[in-house]
């Protein structure tokens, strides 16, 4: 058979997670919490179970969970968006962008995508039939050049695939790098395909700026979001696109036939908890914060060039002045001979630069994250 996608491997994601397991090493590399959701939320989904929320909700999600993700919008965001005509929900991000690029973009078609990219986008691209243009994000700081980026449109740009706060780097946009996309975007007539996922995770007193915030962008963008992020239930894969009204009847056209709907008591669990604890995302950042802070400071002793991550919660360590391996090779060293898995950014380009850093990821107990500063400040 003629693969559809013949350079597409297996994820790094499960390729580090199995080595870890293997080597039976600290597993800091596929973003996942290794601690429990709230427990209030957890009984929720044993509840909504038990009480028989067991058969197919309406395709575009349960009424009374997008009626609650439209107040959370208006508590943390300060829009107003319909619950019927602009919420969907989905089974996790990964299928809410998937859909959005398949219901945007065809043959002939080019998407901008900014490297690193998280690597579900480019695949998606490809089954669409269009074409992945990658602009690299500036060196060190991983901030977007938007001339760079208006240099790569043609005729054929349809869409920009935007990420904030940023897999891998943990860079965030700020309201100028909004204020350029929304020009570049009204410029050139595109579409934008806005990944948020880890819009509560933002540091240092840092706002989230969402695409929904500007109303010329909002017009022409899907805005993604997961509970696997919000909720530390990363296996709940359950997650929520908003989109005007026209851009939602065409990804729900695509959505009914890829998955059809998400999981009925996950969501039904997701709107109770709201319904009782609609402030509980807003505890998030300072408690990624914490975590983040106690590795940086934990690695104040060692080799490795540390700056802050200001969103998410990966953390990179720049290891220029500990070796000249590139990160992969490094990576896949580390977890068999020191014990502790990290995830190489290199992979995330199209072309990778000369640079030399590792992703950790610090939704770890604190245990962990001080055993893991020990190791790499021996190194
Ligand atoms: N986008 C980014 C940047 C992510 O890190 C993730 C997390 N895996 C996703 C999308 C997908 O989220 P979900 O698990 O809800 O599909
Ligand atoms: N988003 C997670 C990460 O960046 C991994 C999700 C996955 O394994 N696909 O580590």
């Amino acid at each position: 058979m003629r693969s559809k996608l013949p350079d597409v491997g297996t994820t790094i994601f499960t390729r580090m997670s199995a080595l870890a397991k293997e080597c039976d090493a600290m597993n800091l590399s596929q973003g996942y919490p290794d601690f429990e959701a709230p427990q209030a939320l957890r009984e929720a989904l044993a509840k909504a179970v038990m009480d028989g929320h067991n058969q197919y909700a309406p395709m575009a999600g349960l009424p009374a969970l997008r009626d609650q993700l439209a107040e959370q919008l208006k508590i943390h965001r300060g829009v107003d968006c319909n619950p019927d005509t602009e919420i969907t929900v989905v089974p996790g991000a990964t299928e809410g962008i998937f859909c959005a690029i398949m219901a945007s973009v065809g043959h002939g078609d080019e998407v901008i995508v900014l490297d690193p990219c998280y690597d579900s986008y480019e695949p998606a691209i490809k089954l669409a039939g269009a074409a992945a243009v990658h602009v690299a994000l500036e060196a060190h700081s991983f901030r977007v050049d938007w001339n760079a980026v208006a240099g790569a449109i043609t005729p054929r740009t349809r869409m920009i695939v935007v990420n904030s706060p940023h897999n891998p780097t943990g860079a965030t946009f700020s309201h100028d790098d909004l204020i350029s996309l929304q020009q570049l975007v009204q410029q050139h007539d595109l579409l934008v395909c806005s990944d948020e996922v880890y819009e509560h995770l933002v540091y240092d007193g840092r706002q989230h700026h969402s695409v929904l915030q500007y109303p010329q962008l909002r017009e022409r963008s899907f805005a993604h979001f997961s509970f696997g992020k919000t909720f530390s239930v990363t296996g709940w894969k359950t997650g929520y696109c908003v989109a005007p009204p026209a851009l939602t009847a065409e990804l729900r056209k695509v959505h009914q036939f890829v998955a059809f709907v998400a999981v009925t008591p996950v969501q039904q669990a997701v709107a109770d908890f709201l319904a009782t604890d609609p402030q509980y995302p807003a505890t998030l950042a300072n408690f990624y914060q914490q975590k983040r802070d106690l590795f940086c400071h934990a690695l104040s002793s060692s080799r490795f060039r540390v700056s802050a991550s200001g969103g998410t919660y990966f953390q990179l360590l720049d290891y220029s002045e500990l070796s000249d391996l590139p990160d992969h090779q490094l990576c896949e060293d580390w977890t068999r001979k020191l014990g502790i898995a990290s995830i190489p950014i290199s992979v995330f380009y199209d072309s990778p630069p000369q640079q030399h850093y590792l992703r950790f990821c610090f939704a770890k107990s604190d245990t962990m994250l001080a055993k893991a500063a020990e190791v790499l400040c021996k190194i």
